[in-house]
């Protein structure tokens, strides 16, 4: 009987919620490619259900425990006294969300001598050092395509928030105030700018397409070209690589994933490549932006304003500067946890489960690390290598 490991965000400081908003939530098909939905044998939660704290266990502790397994689920998850270092020792699987990840260090990896997968209940494993993982045969997957539209559409929320200061705006509501001319000081229309985005994979090309009715002029880079169909159909330039795209644009967003790469990509010499004050938007990882780069640009204008929901390291220390740094849009890492992609990533969770457990191959798309190597998905969007250094802070 294998001994499962989930970490997982608090519940909500008022406690675990009895009702919701809404009674339900859409039922889809498929995702936008056409790709299949999570297809577990069975589940055992509420879509719509807060399942990503503690207290929702993913949905999972039925079915664990009703086939002879131990769950433990925590959110201590940093420094060498943490429930999840004590627990780590003997698990056979572990399992965490990119919004509370528990980062799977090389030093982790090496004492956790019977794990054998790991898997993001969300999208990208940068949490987890893949050298070690393809190192130790450990099987990292991830439920692919299950939060990509909501990424995208927190996305276009943030790019228009900063475009037109929506969050001063609001603010002076709630102070009392009617300043017009401190609100709009800083406002502009996006119908006519240049916006670019840095990957146009699943996440990158929904951003496309969710932003193409706004008759904006859309860019894109990525390691491999979109099909010239598609570019058509949406009229999009593409550019071989970020340092031609980024001074064209009056808005860059960023969509690829952490490796080593794009790790520090956007630092004070890229940024100072961008038009005097483009706004900047990252939901990919916050490692990709360079931290006091981006609050030096936003002090000197040389960025017009930072949004974004993706932090180093996650939870981010009250310290960290983007917490309180000029004209930012940022948001804890949300974007990809809504009550609508929970229920999608949660049953993706089960499905790779209930295959490691019947020994039959996990789905090629959910693939990140196999057998040694990066596979799936990750063989196409990641490069060997580490991205969890400097994790000493989260501690
Ligand atoms: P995809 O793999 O579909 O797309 C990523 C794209 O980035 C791929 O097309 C890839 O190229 C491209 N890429 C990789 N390296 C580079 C590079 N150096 N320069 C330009 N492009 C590059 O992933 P998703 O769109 O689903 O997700 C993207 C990232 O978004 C995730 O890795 C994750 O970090 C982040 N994310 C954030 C969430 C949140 O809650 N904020 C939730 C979900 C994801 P190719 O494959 O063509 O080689």
């Amino acid at each position: 009987m294998a001994k499962i490991l989930c970490v997982l965000y608090p519940d909500p400081v008022e406690g675990y919620p009895s009702t919701y908003p809404r009674a339900d939530i859409p039922v889809l098909e498929h995702y936008a490619n056409g790709q299949m939905l999570p297809t577990p044998q069975a589940t055992d939660f509420t879509p719509g259900q807060l399942l990503g704290s503690v207290s929702g266990e993913l949905g999972l502790r039925k079915f664990l425990e009703g086939q002879g397994h131990t769950l433990v689920v925590t959110s201590d998850k940093d420094g060498p006294d943490s429930i999840f270092e004590r627990e780590l020792v003997d698990a056979d699987v572990v399992i965490s969300q990119p919004f509370w990840p528990a980062y799977l260090t090389a030093e982790r990896v090496a004492n956790a001598k019977n794990l054998k997968l790991a898997i993001t209940a969300g999208i990208g494993s940068d949490h987890v050092d893949l050298q070690a993982a393809m190192e130790h045969g450990l099987t990292v997957a991830e439920i692919t395509f299950s939060n990509s539209i909501s990424v995208a559409e927190h996305t276009v929320m943030m790019i228009l928030a900063l475009v037109r200061n929506y969050i001063p705006s609001y603010e002076w509501v709630v102070k009392g105030g009617w300043n017009i001319a401190d609100c709009v000081q800083r406002s502009y229309d996006l119908e006519g700018m240049t916006v670019g985005t840095v990957g146009a994979g699943r996440i990158g090309l929904a951003v496309l397409r969710r932003l193409k009715p706004f008759d904006v002029k859309l860019h894109y880079t990525d390691k491999h070209r979109l099909d010239r169909d598609v570019e058509r159909e949406l009229g999009l330039t593409y550019h071989e690589g970020v340092e031609s795209l980024v001074p064209t644009c009056d808005v860059v967003t960023i969509h690829a994933p952490l490796h080593p790469e794009t790790e520090g990509l956007f630092d004070e010499q890229l940024i100072g490549k961008m038009k005097r004050g483009a706004y900047l938007v990252n939901t990919a990882r916050g490692k990709i932006c360079d931290r006091d780069a981006v609050v030096r640009a936003l002090e000197s204008g040389q960025l017009g304003g930072y949004a974004g929901d993706v932090w180093f390291p996650e939870p981010a220390p009250l310290s960290h500067p983007w917490r309180t740094m000029p004209h930012h849009g940022m948001t804890p890492h949300t974007s990809g946890s809504t009550l609508s992609a929970q229920a999608r990533y949660a049953a993706g969770t089960r499905e790779i489960l209930e295959s490691f457990f019947a020994g039959t191959p996990i789905r090629e798309e959910y693939l990140i690390v196999d057998k040694g190597q990066l596979a799936g998905a990750g063989a196409h969007s990641y490069t060997p290598g580490n991205a969890t250094g400097g994790l000493e802070v989260a501690a």
